[in-house]
């Protein structure tokens, strides 16, 4: 977004409360690296330009190439500035931070999407024997105590956190929830790279038939590794893992599992086959289908015949319980009212329900690729756009 205003010559500053790429220093695991390939990142002006294409960045590369985007666009940034407020005033907004107030008449909230990590409202029945934590606090197995753990969530972190405390030598049992199941590569191609090409990404918040729904959903289990594996519950039992339904409560020391762990696989099945579909339908109508390898699809993922729906929690088994349910963002700070009942903001496309007040990085803002940094562009344009329009006395408010 600083990079299009600064395009529109309109003056503006970032805020940062840590230092740039705050996030992917303080939030993430040791060993992550992202799920998009490489090519894949690419802000406004600015792409991969390394030997490795369609490798996965570690966290140290990661934060190299927002640095060196930062510099590369000359970012009016003011680090280690805390947001306390914003507020409404007759001229735009007053902004507070621990280093004194701003005024201004727009405001972008890009303060990201993942700032909380999700517990369930029951996480405070887990009996004091057992340690727990999030998926934004776990670094690497050696911070857990020996023993078993139980990872809550099978989206993109609790099933790469489950594969490597497994690996560990820490018996894993998954929860397993609602959760989209894709390979790595199809067709001989990443499913990035298809998911791209065939305008999966690029699909609108307006095209959805229900928004809500679709900003709900969780993110592909994918992992991003050197051999480019595919790492969904399959491989997990392959290594032992032990899969159980969805955590749906506890109650006596005991962890009680949804019995439809079935019928979420057989969905996820289901859902990934239509994407594939999607994804042979594009090859076809555009010449590719000699070009790429013939369609191979996964085999369904394999559940055992009596999943347990109970776990005794005080019998020394589970020893740590990492909860990988999804992130929510924080918007303490934002004393203008236009947050929902849940704490998400109001907004059409990222056009938030205060004139003046835009949002960056939520999920499905305007596409379908909005949380991703490949999708931050496109948005920001677009944004930027109407930005530059109200300033002007031009736009047209479309209100939530
Ligand atoms: C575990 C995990 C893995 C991911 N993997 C990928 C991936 O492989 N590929 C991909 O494209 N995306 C991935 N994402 C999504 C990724 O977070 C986004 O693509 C990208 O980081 C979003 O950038 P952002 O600037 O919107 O948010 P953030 O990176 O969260 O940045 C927000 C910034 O705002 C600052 N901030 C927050 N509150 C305040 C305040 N009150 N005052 C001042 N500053 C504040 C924060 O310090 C932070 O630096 C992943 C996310 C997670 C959680």
């Amino acid at each position: 977004m600083s990079r299009c205003l600064a395009d529109r010559s309109i003056d503006h500053v970032v805020l940062e409360r840590g230092e740039v790429a705050h996030t992917w220093r303080t939030e993430r695991w040791d060993s992550l690296r992202l799920l998009t390939p490489n090519w894949q990142s690419r802000l406004p002006g600015f792409g991969y330009n390394g030997d490795d294409p369609d490798g996965y960045r570690t966290i140290p590369e990661v934060i190299e190439f927002i640095e060196d985007y930062a510099k590369a666009i000359s970012a009016p940034l003011q680090t280690y500035t805390t947001v306390t407020s914003v507020r409404s005033t007759e001229a735009g907004y007053l902004v507070s931070t621990n280093w004194g107030d701003w005024k201004c008449q727009t405001v972008v909230l890009a303060s990201g999407a993942c700032n909380i990590a999700r517990v369930p409202p029951f996480a405070n029945l887990v009996p004091s024997s057992i340690n727990t934590l999030t998926a934004q606090k776990y670094r690497n197995p050696d911070q857990l105590a020996d023993g078993g753990v139980l990872v809550v969530g099978a989206s993109a972190s609790g099933t790469q956190i489950a594969y490597e405390v497994h690996r560990s030598g820490r018996p894993v049992t998954l929860s397993v929830g609602e959760h989209i199941r894709a390979p790595r590569l199809y067709r001989g191609k990443d499913i990035e790279w298809w998911m791209d090409a065939a305008g999966v990404l690029d699909e609108r918040y307006d095209q959805v038939d229900d928004i809500a729904r679709a900003r709900r959903v969780p993110s592909l289990q994918l992992a991003g590794t050197p051999d480019r594996s595919t790492l969904d519950l399959n491989a997990l039992t392959k290594i032992g893992v032990r899969l159980v339904g969805r955590l749906a409560g506890i109650a006596h020391d005991k962890a009680q599992f949804a019995g439809s762990l079935r019928n979420m696989c057989s969905l996820s099945d289901l859902k990934m086959g239509r994407l594939l579909d999607t994804i042979d339908a594009w090859a076809r109508d555009n010449g590719l289908d000699s070009t790429v390898e013939p369609p191979d699809r996964l085999p369904p993922t394999r559940i055992e015949d009596s999943p347990p729906v109970s776990m005794n929690l005080t019998n020394g088994e589970i020893k740590t319980i990492i909860w990988a349910i999804g992130y929510r963002p924080d918007y303490k700070w934002l004393e203008v009212p236009v947050l929902d009942r849940k704490g998400m903001v109001r907004h059409d496309g990222g056009l938030v329900a205060s004139p003046g007040i835009y949002l960056m990085g939520s999920q499905f803002m305007r596409r379908r690729k909005s949380t991703l940094i490949d999708g931050v562009g496109d948005d920001a344009r677009d944004l930027s756009a109407h930005l530059a329009s109200y300033l002007d006395g031009r736009a047209l408010r479309i209100v939530a």
